[in-house]
């Protein structure tokens, strides 16, 4: 798995100032090749620069300008491309009838980061595993600086950045390869409905209710002794997640309330933020806790009785209340949907390993 370690930085006055000299310069082809695309979206002709066309101009820019030239070539490639990427991210909204604002130019402030792509070119991670201590990071142009190397970096360093919080300074390290440390296994599962009235829901009954703490109850979920987690997949952007029109059985021809109204407008869009980051944190503890993660279908898993299996809408009374109209079986509906996200998770896994 790939995982990232932050270290502080312990440089000197003579590094602190190249440290700072290197941000802004790098500042200033960020804003530099903004300029230029600016100036392409106004012209009538309404051209459009790419990265390729830039970052082609950076060999001209590093032998006409001496400050430009002594930083590494690949930290300023990666800057090109982080404007390529605020600018991708621009037109997307654009394009999906959106009016957002054109990306900015960074003031001294709004510019605190500077990436090299890969280990060994224009920076080099130096450390020796059984002197922690002596560990340093070498960058073009600002020397070897000292790194308080807290915890060991495991697996094989892939890209470094350096970044700037106030008067601190921070090395950020990204490793392949990194060897998971598993949990002890219990040999047990669990399944998870994401919801309206609590964000996720157990099948052993666990709710969680409020969105803004969806990244400490993932965690808590997946640090718990569990094997397999199994969770309802979500649609990308989770935006044709929909409750379905539920007929009234008293009144042919009607439906019941069955939570639309809260799944719309303001409502739905903090309801697809909080399982967007209930997942995504999910995934990351549980992959490094050595769990499984699988992801099954939600289609009838909320109409569906976890006892006997018969599937009908009547079978959901309210929000709340799951009474099967075949056997009787009674539970918290989004408890009985977990506990149907559970069976076909665990089924998945079985026909996996057939
Ligand atoms: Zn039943």
């Amino acid at each position: 798995m790939r995982r990232a370690f932050r270290f502080q930085l312990r440089p000197t006055a003579r590094q602190v100032a190249a440290l700072t000299a290197m941000l802004d310069d790098h500042r200033a082809l960020y804003n530099a090749a903004l300029q230029e695309r600016r100036d392409a979206w106004r012209h009538p002709s309404r051209t459009s620069v790419r990265y390729t066309a830039q970052a082609g101009q950076l060999s001209e820019i590093r032998a006409f300008d001496p400050d430009q030239a002594r930083w590494s070539y690949s930290s300023q490639q990666a800057t090109l491309r982080r404007l390529d990427k605020a600018m991708a991210a621009f037109f997307r909204r654009v394009r999906a009838g959106q009016t957002p604002g054109y990306p900015r130019f960074k003031g001294r402030n709004r510019f605190d980061t500077v990436d090299w792509p890969k280990d060994g070119d224009g920076c080099r991670w130096d450390s020796d595993p059984n002197h922690p201590t002596r560990t340093r990071v070498r960058l073009q142009g600002v020397g070897h600086l000292k790194v308080n190397q807290h915890r060991p970096v495991r697996g094989t360093v892939r890209t470094v950045s350096v970044r700037r919080e106030g008067r601190r300074w921070y090395v950020v390290v990204s490793c392949a390869d990194v060897p998971t440390e598993p949990l002890p296994a219990t040999g047990s599962a669990v399944g998870v409905d994401l919801g309206v009235a609590s964000l996720a829901t157990t099948s052993g009954g666990v709710h969680y209710a409020n969105p803004r703490f969806a990244e400490r109850a993932a965690g808590r979920l997946a640090a718990a002794q569990r094997d397999l987690i199994a969770v309802e997949a979500l649609n990308v952007g989770g935006m044709t997640r929909r409750a379905r029109a539920r007929p009234d059985p008293d009144a042919p021809g009607a439906f019941l309330p069955n939570g639309q109204g809260a799944k719309s407008g303001l409502n739905r869009n903090i309801l697809d933020a909080g399982w967007g980051v209930f997942l995504n944190v999910l995934h990351a503890k549980a992959e490094s806790a050595g769990r499984v993660v699988v992801e099954v279908n939600p289609a009838n898993t909320s109409r569906t009785c976890a006892a006997c299996g018969h599937c009908a809408a009547e079978n959901r009374r309210t929000q709340a209340e799951f009474v099967c109209t075949a056997c009787g079986h009674t539970a918290h509906a989004d408890v009985n949907a977990a506990a149907n996200i559970l069976r076909v998770g665990l089924a998945r896994q079985a026909a996996q390993a057939a």
